[in-house]
């Protein structure tokens, strides 16, 4: 995939490690927390929850004097760059430098006074602190004037069914961008995040001819995870397969480590970034099911969150009949039946199991195979031999009794 070439920026220290954003860095994937920052412990600890999650870099909120306060301590605490999210107050954007926050995030929109928005420039050159300018499709509409604003900006875009706020957020972009240029600081990413996909998406398609900061994605306030996470990844998704995007935060009205999980997976989904762990295939389910393969699924994808670090296949399918083909590519494979799983591992059959034990043991042949992988005994993505599916009548389909004599019956079909 070609992505589009960026300014690089740089975040973190030699604590945290340095998060590089744009150029030819990794996509990263950011979140926020929603807790108080000023609560130090809960602060951490979320903080620490998310980076466990595979949080790059975290957000923070810091709208009182007592949080800016606690950040040092939150700094001392935490091995993740931490951001530190300013509005209306630039005071808390110089505390923040001054407490060795990592980045600022700053809507110069919400700083009426020019010099107080010079002053926090000054402050994060000082120390090489890189400021994401972040404007909001809710928070730029400007009320006084608004019909006429939408009629002129409106022109600009015509055939947009919102392209006068595509032109606000652009133009907004271009008056901040402006206050940072004049002061020769370029440290900078830009995001223009509006609550409607196909905006977000042609936002950023224009913003990213413009540009060369790198962008930040975001669709904020999306919703909850079940409508959000389809908003937020058709609207990134598309980006980001166009080689546009150089980190995003999912929104969610929810627990923030969905938003990472839920990132990454898209990233990874992509071919934007090396999985870290397995990669679960299962299959939809259809009439032909004999287990209870839903629960199956999500036992299996919370063992395997657990107990797997290296990217191997993992598949769970609900039948002999379709399911050796469906799970083509994977290494370690479970075909349900009659009660009853044949387990897998890069073609070879090892385990033929009553349904109670299938997790188990196939935990136990995902958690082998690791170590194979791991000592250079095995290949991710390597097949010894073809899966050759079971008969399944004989096997599978006709009852354990069939399966421990280990006979085949024969049938015949249609008519002489
Ligand atoms: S693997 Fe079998 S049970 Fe699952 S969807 Fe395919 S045919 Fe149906």
């Amino acid at each position: 995939m070609d992505r589009r070439t960026t300014r690089q920026i740089s975040i973190g220290s030699e604590r945290t490690g340095i998060v590089r954003i744009g150029g030819d860095a990794d996509v990263s994937v950011q979140t926020m927390t929603s807790g108080s920052t000023c609560d130090i412990d809960s602060c951490v600890a979320e903080i620490n929850r998310l980076a466990a999650a595979g949080a790059d870099i975290v957000r923070v909120a810091v709208p009182k004097r007592a949080d800016t306060e606690a950040l040092s301590e939150i700094l001392d605490q935490t091995r993740v760059p931490i951001v530190a999210d300013v509005h209306f107050h630039y005071q808390r954007a110089i505390e923040a430098v001054e407490a060795g926050i990592h980045k600022i995030r700053l809507n110069p929109g919400n700083i009426a006074d020019r010099t107080h928005v010079d002053s926090v420039i000054d402050a994060c050159a000082e120390r090489s602190i890189p400021i994401r300018i972040g404007v909001n499709e809710g928070s730029i509409i400007e009320r006084k004037d608004k019909k006429q604003r939408m009629e002129e900006l409106g022109k600009f875009f015509a055939d947009h069914r919102q392209g006068h706020l595509m032109a606000l957020m652009i133009t907004k972009l271009e008056e901040y961008l402006e206050i940072f240029e004049s002061r020769n600081f370029h440290d900078i990413c830009i995001s223009a995040k509006s609550m409607d996909a196909r905006l977000a998406i042609d936002t950023y398609r224009e913003i990213s001819k413009r540009f060369d900061y790198p962008l930040h994605l975001g669709v904020t306030h999306a919703g909850p995870r079940e409508t959000g996470a389809i908003r937020s990844i058709v609207a990134l998704g598309t980006l980001l397969a166009e080689g546009i995007g150089d980190t995003l935060r999912i929104s969610y009205a929810s627990d923030a480590a969905y938003e990472v999980e839920d990132g990454l997976e898209m990233l990874w989904s992509l071919g934007l970034r090396d999985r870290r762990g397995a990669e679960l295939i299962a299959c939809p389910t259809c009439g032909r099911i004999q287990v209870d393969l839903f629960q199956l699924v999500q036992d299996v994808r919370d063992k395997l969150a657990e107990h797997i670090e290296v990217p191997m296949k993992v598949a769970v399918m609900g039948c002999v009949v379709n399911g050796p083909g469906e799970a083509e590519g994977a290494d370690v494979a479970v075909f349900a039946g009659d009660r009853r799983g044949i387990i897998y591992v890069q073609g070879q059959r090892v385990a033929n199991v009553p349904e109670e034990e299938i997790l188990e043991r196939l935990l136990e042949e995902c958690v082998q195979f690791q170590s194979r992988v791991n000592d250079g005994e095995a290949k991710l993505g390597e097949k010894a031999v073809d899966i050759l599916p079971p008969d399944p009548i004989g096997e599978l389909g006709s009852g354990s009794g069939s399966i421990a004599k280990g006979t085949v019956e024969q049938i015949s079909i249609g008519k002489t």
